[in-house]
């Protein structure tokens, strides 16, 4: 694909789910990206944009000959195993992926070039952390992750921010709420597997795909029981990256903001935007709370405004759930249990 003259941000994770809708939306505001990634769970057919490189997060050569043959000028940087269970129960996977691969591509990027990087980082790397359920999360709250997973994210942050005031970078950390929804245009949406969020698995339920959603635990200190969480949707993530990689940051300046919606969904709440949607009830049984769970992750997004000039503009609870159910019904790429549901459609409203 010819880039012209349109600046290169390489992508790395750019074939998973936040990746390609964030390499949709740089493509739309004049970026090239460049997506770096080894399909161990993106999809090919999700890489649309720009152009794509086949390669691991831990080859610090492949990165650098990235960087390089591209003229790399950004870097926003998904790429890392994401899933909070498995993270328990192998975490020398998450920070050799997740740590190791953010070391060799902050050394790769030194010395090149690259002024910004953009991190996909998470809320997970605050943990419970002494909070009432109905309070948010403001950037400065104590960060005590409650699992694997929340340690690398937030390791890596330090990292980054050591490597920012050694040398100059500028970086921003987004930490991401629950991304939900999908782009509406059908061409990409969420593909994991083994999916184990709520809305794709509250939806294969309804639509007789998959089996009964399990609602993890009813008895915490929230309003109905279950946990509350702050679905943000994927198209407004994309944007914030965008606003990062465009923010006004000093040299050697390191950021974090918080990228949700400000508002806290209970898991039941979610089961009923999805029956709407659907138009069934979502099959449901009430099961035992999921090990590192924290009963409420709310944030507060007023920072993102102020540093990105971003706020969510399509997340509210009803549009994300119809979102993702139009992708859900027909997803243009996936494997496993949506792979084999692809042929079900959506009940008409
Ligand atoms: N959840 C649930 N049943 C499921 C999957 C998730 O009750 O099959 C709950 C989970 O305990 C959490 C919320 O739904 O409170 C969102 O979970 P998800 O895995 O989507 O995102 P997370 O908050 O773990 O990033």
């Amino acid at each position: 694909m010819n880039r012209g003259s349109k600046p290169a941000v390489l992508v790395t994770g750019g074939a998973g789910y936040i990746g390609a809708h964030t390499a949709k939306a740089l493509h739309e505001q004049g970026y090239f990206p460049v997506v770096y990634d080894d399909l161990s769970s993106g999809f090919r057919e999700a890489v649309r944009w720009g152009e794509f490189v086949h390669g691991d997060i831990r080859d610090g050569r492949a990165l650098a000959e990235t960087v390089e043959a591209h003229r790399i000028k950004a870097v926003i940087h998904f790429a890392g195993l994401i899933e909070v269970g498995r993270s328990v129960v192998r975490p020398d996977l998450f920070w050799d992926v997740n740590v190791g691969g953010t070391i060799s591509l902050l050394a790769a990027i030194r010395d090149r070039g690259v002024d910004r990087l953009v991190f996909s980082s998470s809320a997970a790397v605050y943990g419970q952390g002494g909070r009432g359920p109905l309070e948010t999360i403001p950037e400065a709250a104590p960060k005590a992750p409650a699992s694997p997973y929340g340690d690398t994210k937030l390791a890596c942050e330090w990292m980054i921010a050591a490597e920012c005031r050694a040398y100059g970078l500028s970086a921003v950390a987004l930490r991401y709420f629950n991304a939900a929804g999908a782009d509406p245009s059908g061409a990409i949406g969420e593909a994991h597997e083994p999916e184990t969020h709520l809305i794709p698995l509250a939806i294969a339920a309804a639509l007789g795909r998959g089996p009964a959603l399990s609602v993890f635990g009813t008895d915490y200190d929230t309003p109905d029981g279950t946990c509350l969480r702050d679905y943000i949707h994927v198209n407004d993530l994309a944007a914030a990256h965008v606003a990062a990689l465009k923010a006004d940051l000093a040299a050697g300046c390191f950021e974090t903001a918080n990228v949700g919606a400000g508002q806290g969904r209970s898991v039941l709440e979610v089961v009923a935007a999805v029956a709407r949607a659907v138009g069934r009830p979502v099959p449901h049984a009430i099961g035992a709370r999921r090990a590192g769970d924290p009963p409420s992750l709310v944030a507060d997004p007023s920072y993102a405004r102020e540093l990105l000039g971003w706020a969510a503009e399509r997340s509210e609870l009803d549009q994300i759930v119809a979102d993702a159910l139009r992708w859900e019904a027909q997803p243009a790429y996936s494997t496993g249990a949506r792979a084999a549901g692809r042929t079900v459609q959506a009940a008409p409203r």
